[in-house]
């Protein structure tokens, strides 16, 4: 990998790319770019880049995520627009609306200042729920978590209020360092955020490296469809054992749980938690303390997952559905294909159909089952998964409080009506004009919360 990057610079400087490292740049500074790979995205520096514009993707990308993790506004899938752009010109990023507005005019910033000024009245008036509970209006309790990349959300999350660690995608650790961590390394990061968060639960997400998480130069035809996730920590058995014990390790801190992404058989499970065991039994040969009770969970995000959940709900302490991954390959629509981005819609009823199932599977086998993709980070997928019966939902740190108050004004019973009728339809477009429809006649209250603007692109 090395090598490979020396031989880009040195290429750079022969072909008098002047282009300055993402490292480099000045505060205030607008990336625009035809593409960016999410291990680039994870050296972004928020105090520097405000504003990241990319021609390519999509708005569950994991370069999006990452934006938004890094609290970075950003639209992907602009189409052509590198061309257009010049470096030093101004250019204004409406993240909301899924635009880039170059050279944008006095009136259109006077317009923009004003609605940037109300946005901060009302993340400020959010921030009174940054104590109080997730709760419904009928009284359920919604484990309201956050999902992480790296250790300064994990501070971020605590301060907005959520209770627990609903996904850690730890393969950042790995991308950011250019080679994998180190049984040590990842140690030190897990136990500090499992102690940040005892008693609440930190999940721990193994590498899901492959897909579009790779370090430069690795290509494989189908990535998504590849060595991905699960498929490939189970080939790399050192780099899983190094981990398993660091999660196991950090368990001795706090409530840390486990979960494999992208399984999409049975057999993986099982051999995952073989070598979850041969973890334990090193570290008690080591004479290192690990929680007895320590549980496992699966990430159902293949539609194989979603079909098997009931039988996969037996085998594991918990269900989490990544309904990124769960659209992608449920609609077969590349979440991070800007081409394709109007086909990406968890919204689409075959999806709904396997989150409903998954969570009805979790429940007959009398297990929680949670969900950390982008559908719990949106108004409509929130009222949905109340509907549903969902125990957990995890989402940006940033974004806790506006879930927070959405949970307190539903009635999880009126949103099972919605449910139930969304559940008949045959197109996204008709589930989003029914919820539309019904917010309004059942929850006026909702109007105030802007989750639904959130296009992105
Ligand atoms: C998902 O696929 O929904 C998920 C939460 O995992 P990721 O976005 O990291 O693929
Ligand atoms: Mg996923």
């Amino acid at each position: 990998m090395d090598i490979a990057d020396v031989s880009n610079r040195v290429m750079r400087h022969l072909l008098g790319d002047d282009s300055r490292s993402l490292l480099e740049v000045a505060p205030g500074t607008v990336v625009v770019a035809h593409d960016l790979p999410p291990s680039e995205a994870a050296l972004l520096d928020p105090r520097k880049v405000v504003g990241l514009v990319l021609e390519a993707g999509g708005k569950t990308s994991h370069t999006a995520i990452m934006a938004k993790a890094k609290e970075i506004t950003a639209v992907a899938g602009t189409g052509p627009l590198c061309e257009t752009v010049t470096d030093g010109q101004r250019v204004f990023v409406d993240g909301y609306r899924g635009l880039a507005i170059l050279n944008p005019s006095a009136n259109r910033l006077r317009a923009y200042d004003d609605e940037i000024e109300r946005r901060r009245v009302y993340r400020e008036s959010l921030s009174a729920l940054t104590t109080s509970a997730p709760v419904t209006k009928d009284g359920r309790t919604i484990d309201l978590s956050a999902n992480i990349e790296f250790i300064a959300e994990a501070r971020a999350a605590r301060k907005y209020g959520a209770r627990g660690i609903g996904l850690f995608r730890t393969e950042y650790m790995y991308l950011a360092k250019r080679r994998p961590p180190t049984e040590e390394e990842q140690f030190l990061v897990y136990a500090e955020v499992a102690k940040l968060f005892k008693p609440y639960p930190v999940i721990i997400r193994t590498f899901d490296l492959g897909g579009d998480k790779v370090l430069a130069g690795y290509t494989e035809a189908n990535p998504f469809l590849g060595l991905r996730a699960i498929r490939l920590t189970l080939g790399r058995l050192d780099l899983f054992g190094d981990q398993l014990r660091a999660i196991l390790r950090a368990s001795a801190f706090g409530n840390v749980k486990v979960m494999f992404p992208m399984v999409s058989t049975i057999e993986e499970l099982r051999r995952a938690k073989l070598e979850v065991e041969r973890a334990k039994e090193v570290l008690k040969a080591r004479g290192v303390e690990f929680d007895p009770d320590f549980e496992v969970g699966v990430m159902v995000e293949t539609p194989s997952a979603a079909i098997m959940a009931d039988r996969l709900a037996q085998e594991c302490s918990f269900l989490s559905i990544g309904s990124n991954d769960l659209t992608q390959y449920t609609l077969a629509v590349d979440r991070g294909n800007e081409h394709v981005a109007k086909l990406f819609d968890h919204l689409h009823p075959a999806v709904l159909y396997l989150i409903k199932k998954t969570i009805d599977a979790a429940h007959q086998q009398g297990i929680w089952v949670g969900m950390c993709g982008e559908f719990a980070s949106d108004l409509p997928g929130m009222l949905m998964l109340l509907g549903m019966g969902v125990d957990e939902m995890s989402v940006s740190p940033g974004m806790i409080p506006e879930a927070k108050g959405i949970i307190r004004n539903i009635d999880t019973g009126v949103a099972a009506e919605v449910v139930a009728q969304a559940l008949k339809l045959g197109t996204a477009l008709e589930v989003q004009r029914l919820l539309r429809r019904e917010m309004d006649r059942k929850f006026p209250q909702l109007t105030g919360f802007q989750f639904e603007e959130n296009k992105g692109k």
